[in-house]
């Protein structure tokens, strides 16, 4: 179990000699029981406390960082149940399989899906994180030969290899040498031969109680029960699957691992969990890897990745993995969108990003160069931050005042949302000199707007 602040207390060294910028060893401590600063901070622990330390505030699903290079992607570290609890941390990653009996046209085909998968929203890149190649074939050198391409196109991809057989991932796992591939497919039978390869190769061994990887789909007692045994081989960066195929199943079994590893902190279950999604129908897949990122998955096989299905797995997850209590926010500026003159119109908004992208998009369609006051309120939309008192004349007037937004433009005009129409004549009167215009109450209806202006 988790050692509490006290606990912790009593193990460091008691002299209140600030180093690790906390005024004592007490305060230090309940910091450290939060998992809000490093143990490292403390110069002073000896190395066996340390150790005790470390064990003991790990967070109850092992961390685990797959692959190398900027596209390598970290796993786990997850530590409630529930997102409003504290915040989920490392999004899933979402997989493409690439199944070895297809020919070498289609698997390059699947990989520029995959190379070609970025899109932005809301300022972040989202993207097909990873390949899982399969061995359907059950042929040593055709998953050879799959690898090769996919190692050599896809050079920078995390890659599960997906094998029960040990002699084919001792082999494959050679294309991608230093890469920190994942070997999926180690059961009961071929464990500690896995165990010993991934440890050879500094892989991640991908653990499973799939009666069609070997084992007996006995779920999660014989999962944990397989993981331990690893774990005694040296081995301890695992993704582990019960061998849940059925979304209820899925649900079920990825809930009791995640409440058996935070709630109990039952260690053979603590590992970030792989699901399998696939399926022919895409509208059913894209469901049940839906139910795999609200619940629990950590990484997301998919057969085939469509942008429909794409853009709303990444929305989901992302709306999932961002912190509740931290609202999406840009910086206050003022932005130039396409490329204003002094004439060009100014607009203002708040700095909440998704109110930021949308206004900031729709005056881009407009084709009409503008400047975009963005004004810090918090990351609050701008209803939410009129009604909360942060979007008000005055601030606005002091905003404006201070932004130096006078030294870009000739006129004195300001066009702000529609829904705060209300604030027009206090701006006026806050901002001399000013003309305040009310612009569309929705973003969408910005292009018409700005575009009957310029007419
Ligand atoms: S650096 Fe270590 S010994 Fe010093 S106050 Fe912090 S926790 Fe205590």
């Amino acid at each position: 179990m988790a050692l509490t602040g006290v606990e912790i207390f009593k193990l460091l060294p008691k002299t209140n000699c600030k180093k690790c910028g906390y005024p004592t060893c007490l305060a230090f401590a309940m910091k450290l029981a939060q998992g809000q600063v490093s143990i490292d901070s403390c110069p002073d622990i000896p190395e066996d406390i340390k150790q005790k330390l470390a064990e003991a505030s790990a967070p109850p699903v092992k961390s685990i960082m797959f692959g190398v290079g900027d596209r390598a992607v970290k796993l786990g570290e997850e530590t409630v149940l529930f997102r409003h609890d504290k915040r989920f941390v490392n999004p899933c990653v979402i997989a493409l399989e690439i199944k070895d009996t297809l020919s070498e046209a289609d698997i390059n085909s699947k990989i520029e899906l995959v190379l070609n998968s970025e899109i932005e929203r809301v300022g972040q890149k989202l993207r097909i994180d990873a390949i899982a190649l399969t061995n359907d074939s059950n042929n040593v050198s055709k998953l050879n030969a799959a690898a090769k391409i996919v190692a050599t196109k896809a050079s920078d991809v995390p890659i599960i290899i997906c094998t029960g057989n040990p002699e084919a991932a001792e082999i494959v796992v050679k294309q991608f040498a230093d890469k920190k591939p994942i070997i999926y497919g180690a059961n009961p039978e071929n464990a500690e031969t896995m165990a010993n390869i991934v440890k050879t190769h500094k892989a991640i061994l991908g653990v499973t109680a799939s009666a069609a990887f070997g084992g007996s789909g006995g779920g999660l007692t014989e999962l944990s029960t397989i993981t331990e045994k690893i774990k005694s081989l040296g081995v301890d960066d695992m993704v582990i699957d019960s061998g849940a195929r059925k979304a209820k199943d899925i649900l079920r079994d990825n809930t009791l691992i995640r409440r058996a590893a935070v709630k109990k902190n039952f260690k053979p279950l603590g590992y970030p969990v792989i699901t399998f999604a696939q399926r022919e129908d895409s509208l059913i897949e894209a469901l049940i890897a839906a139910i795999g990122v609200a619940k629990y998955s950590s990484i997301i096989v998919l057969s085939s990745i469509e942008k429909w299905k794409n853009l709303s797995l990444f929305t989901l997850r992302q709306n999932l993995y961002t912190d509740p209590q931290v609202p999406m926010q840009v910086k206050q500026n003022i932005y130039k969108i396409g490329e204003p003159t002094p004439d060009s119109p100014l607009l203002i908004t708040t700095n909440f990003s998704l109110t930021y992208f949308i206004v900031s998009g729709e005056i881009e369609n407009s084709k009409v160069p503008s400047y975009l006051a963005v004004m810090d309120c918090e990351g609050l939309s701008v209803l939410t931050a009129w009604a909360a008192g942060k979007f008000t004349a005055t601030k606005i007037a002091q905003f404006v005042k201070e932004s130096g937004v006078e030294n870009n433009i000739k006129h004195r005009e300001i066009i702000i949302p529609g829904y705060v129409a209300i604030l027009s004549g206090a701006i006026e009167d806050k901002l001399e000199g000013w003309k305040v215009t009310v612009g569309p109450r929705e973003a969408n209806g910005i292009p018409a707007f700005l575009r009957s202006r310029a007419a």
